[in-house]
């Protein structure tokens, strides 16, 4: 038997009364517990248990399964597990969790991230589209995508009236430098048939360039820290959502869900 902290990001029934848990740790990344239903448990346990809980678990081997004996609650986000639009969002969360983390493998960063952003959500100390775009643009970079957003890659200027967000190259360019190269693409086009892989570039403000920065460039606990004029915040959520999605390679149940229930 053994002790571990964790975030419940699934739970699931299994066979009569019993649940198929999923746990992200901090040593061995994402598990797979049977939490036994009623008596089993030892009193006091249950709440532990349920989604979006984070608490220490008492796990042993049996079988092919490992249980949980026993737990108890670390910390719990009731005022977004009340709310519909904010529970949903914690359930995307949650799936983006799940696609980037493994098992046996750390998942110290990405849980961080995930309690940050519940936290925030709970507290509600900024807008859930300020915390899912930060949340989408820091999971990028944890999973290998880390745009350099610096300057813009043709000329090195640092700002301009639009910048452009090559989404699948990671890079800017400026508005001069994307005509540029608008243009050159245009006579590849014409001299060649082949077929150009799949670009996206997305149009950004200077204010939502400098938000993107500070979220990828701040430290874990505060890349929430930073306000943004609510009519940008369109702009922020687009680039973001599109940038994290595009590298994943596939959408997620759970975020349609959630845009069928936020305001
Ligand atoms: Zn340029």
């Amino acid at each position: 038997m053994y002790t571990t902290d964790g975030l419940v990001l699934r739970s699931k029934p299994f066979g009569e009364n019993d649940r198929l848990i999923t746990l992200l740790t901090p040593e061995e990344g994402r598990i797979t517990v049977v939490a036994k239903g009623g008596r089993s448990l030892k009193s006091g346990s249950l709440p532990a248990t349920q989604l979006f809980s984070y608490g220490n678990y008492e796990i042993s081997h049996r079988g092919d399964y490992k249980w949980i004996r026993g737990a108890s609650v670390l910390r719990q986000f009731p005022a977004m597990t009340a709310d519909i639009a904010k529970v949903s969002l914690a359930s995307y969360f949650a799936s983006v969790a799940d696609e980037l983390s493994g098992e046996n493998e750390e998942g110290g960063e990405i849980l961080r991230l995930i309690l940050n952003s519940y936290h925030a959500l709970d507290t509600g100390i900024r807008p859930d589209g300020q915390i899912k775009a930060a949340f989408e643009l820091r999971a990028a970079a944890m999973s290998g995508f880390m745009p350099e957003l610096s300057s813009c890659r043709g000329c090195r200027r640092e700002s301009a009236e639009v910048m452009y967000l090559d989404v699948m190259n990671g890079r800017l360019l400026c508005d001069d430098c994307m005509r540029r190269a608008a243009l050159i693409s245009a006579k590849e086009k014409a001299a060649s048939e082949d077929i150009r892989e799949a670009e996206i570039f997305l149009p950004l403000s200077p204010s939502v360039t400098a938000a993107m920065r500070y979220v990828l460039n701040a430290g874990e606990g505060r890349f929430l820290a930073f306000s943004l004029d609510i009519s940008e915040l369109p702009g922020f959520c687009r680039a973001a959502e599109t940038y994290l999605l595009s590298h994943i390679g596939h959408g997620f149940d759970t975020l349609e869900f959630y845009k069928t229930v936020k305001d």
